[in-house]
């Protein structure tokens, strides 16, 4: 059986490991320099890196909860499990002016931005949530809107001052329509402690693709996929950016929904493709660290800031692999027509320094030792998760023989994440070996 999967991110990767396995003649096409999607590093997608760096660093900034157990099951039976690091690094917020803490029972209730009575209402809410709504819920809670039931349970202060900034920074003007199995999920499932593979993620990447390689799957960079046809005995035709044609049994699509359709026309009447917001991401490199008291993790929970998250990765990851300078990553997610995606980088970090000299007053904009900016203008960095998102979701295997998709439009109730993108990308393929007889 020969298949070809279209991209080379956590969803791909996944996919070629089960069919190679099921004896299955693989190629993944990627429009990159390299493997990774959203996960992959700046070195080995062959950006200006800087030479006294000993490890790679994603362009997004990435890390795994303790209960990620499907990709770090599947690490440590590979024997890549002293590879796996775990800590606990400072997560915050940063309300009136300062950073607080909020990652366990007791900073709740020490949370002094809210009165006590919001404490003892919010302290109660994610208490409800985290372990009194077993997952076999929340079909019901996806009926619910997240921003109203929050307002109803925490009262006008705890909904206002945390939440709502929050919601409006990562959905913008679609806050009010995310539901609250998406709200759930992500208190029900995030742990306090956070593992990183040794070497960032591009190591673990890299170390795959090595064992892919070695199975027989071909890997084809540089090289996106322009179209898709249907050929002769039921057979598909793939033809890349340089007009060459390419035949198979089974095609992966790994691509946002809008993309493949737009590879597939006919598609268009099997599903719609859901909304999803971009990402925009700036990193610093600096002689010093940035963040104070060593926060790894800062949401920005104050209305109309340029950036929703401040993520320093020396607070938590040693700055030796570094060269010794201190990675600060801010990011954003933008609805498509956001105007900081058409802004140079200069104006925009010229935008973004009076809200860093809020945080850290003594910072100056000479201290930026090198800055990258990475960004998806309409891209599938976060879809947007509305009521009864369960019926929206687009099916892994089309009504088109031997023709598949699988994407982060289809990751519910969790959030998206390479977790769960190696669990669909597995789901996939054993997908495809079935069908395949
Ligand atoms: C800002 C940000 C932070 C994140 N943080 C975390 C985190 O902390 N932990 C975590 O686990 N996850 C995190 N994620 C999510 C995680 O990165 C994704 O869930 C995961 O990488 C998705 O993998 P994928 O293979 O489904 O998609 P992608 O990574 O998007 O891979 C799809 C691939 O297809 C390729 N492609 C698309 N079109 C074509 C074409 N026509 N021809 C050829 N190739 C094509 C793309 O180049 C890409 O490589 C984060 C994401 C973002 C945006």
């Amino acid at each position: 059986m020969k298949v070809a999967i279209i991209g080379a991110g956590f969803t791909g990767l996944a996919a070629a490991w089960i069919l190679s396995e099921g004896g299955g003649e693989v190629e993944i096409w990627e429009k990159n320099a390299a493997a990774g999607g959203l996960a992959g590093g700046i070195r080995s997608q062959g950006f200006s890196f800087p030479a006294a760096w000993t490890w790679d660093l994603e362009q997004y900034y990435h890390h795994w909860f303790t209960n990620d157990e499907i990709i770090l099951n599947f690490i440590r039976e590979q024997g890549w499990g002293d590879f796996l690091l775990k800590g606990r690094p400072k997560t915050a917020v940063w309300l009136e002016n300062q950073i607080w803490a909020l990652d366990s029972p007791r900073a709740v209730l020490q949370f002094r931005p809210l009165s006590l009575l919001s404490r003892l209402r919010l302290a109660a809410v994610l208490a409800y949530l985290k372990y009194f709504l077993p997952p076999r819920h929340f079909k019901k809670l996806e009926k619910i809107a997240a921003a109203a039931w929050l307002e109803q349970s925490l009262g006008k202060e705890g909904f206002t001052k945390l939440w709502l900034p929050l919601l409006k920074a990562k959905f913008g003007p679609y806050f009010s329509q995310v539901n609250l199995a998406w709200f759930w999920a992500r208190i029900y499932k995030r742990t306090p402690q956070l593992v990183y593979f040794r070497g960032g993620f591009p190591q673990l990447i890299h170390l795959i693709e090595k064992k892919l390689r070695q199975r027989g799957v071909k890997f084809n960079y540089q090289q996106e996929i322009e179209g898709l046809k249907k050929g002769e005995n039921e057979k598909w035709v793939l033809v890349n950016n340089k007009g060459h044609k390419f035949t198979y049994e089974q095609i992966l699509l790994t691509l946002p929904s809008a993309g493949a359709q737009k590879l597939f026309p006919p598609l268009k009447a099997e599903f719609s493709p859901l909304f999803s917001l971009g990402a925009q991401v700036l990193i610093f490199a600096f002689a010093r660290p940035f963040l104070p008291e060593q926060t790894y993790w800062l949401n920005i929970s104050v209305p109309d800031w340029p950036f929703v998250v401040a993520v320093e990765q020396t607070n938590w990851i040693d700055s030796q692999f570094y060269g010794r300078e201190h990675v600060l990553y801010l990011g954003n997610y933008l609805v498509p027509e956001h105007k900081f995606f058409h802004l140079s980088t200069q104006d925009l970090i010229k935008k973004f320094i009076p809200f860093l000299r809020q945080i850290n007053p003594s910072f100056s904009a000479a201290e930026i030792k090198k800055a990258w900016r990475w960004r998806f203008q309409s891209y599938q960095a976060q879809p947007l998760v509305g009521l009864n998102h369960s019926q929206k979701i687009p099916p892994l295997a089309t009504s088109f023989k031997g023709l598949y998709l699988a994407n982060q439009e289809q990751i519910y109730p969790w959030d998206r994440g390479t977790n769960y993108a190696w669990q669909l990308g597995r789901e996939a393929a054993q997908l495809m070996l079935n069908e395949a007889g």
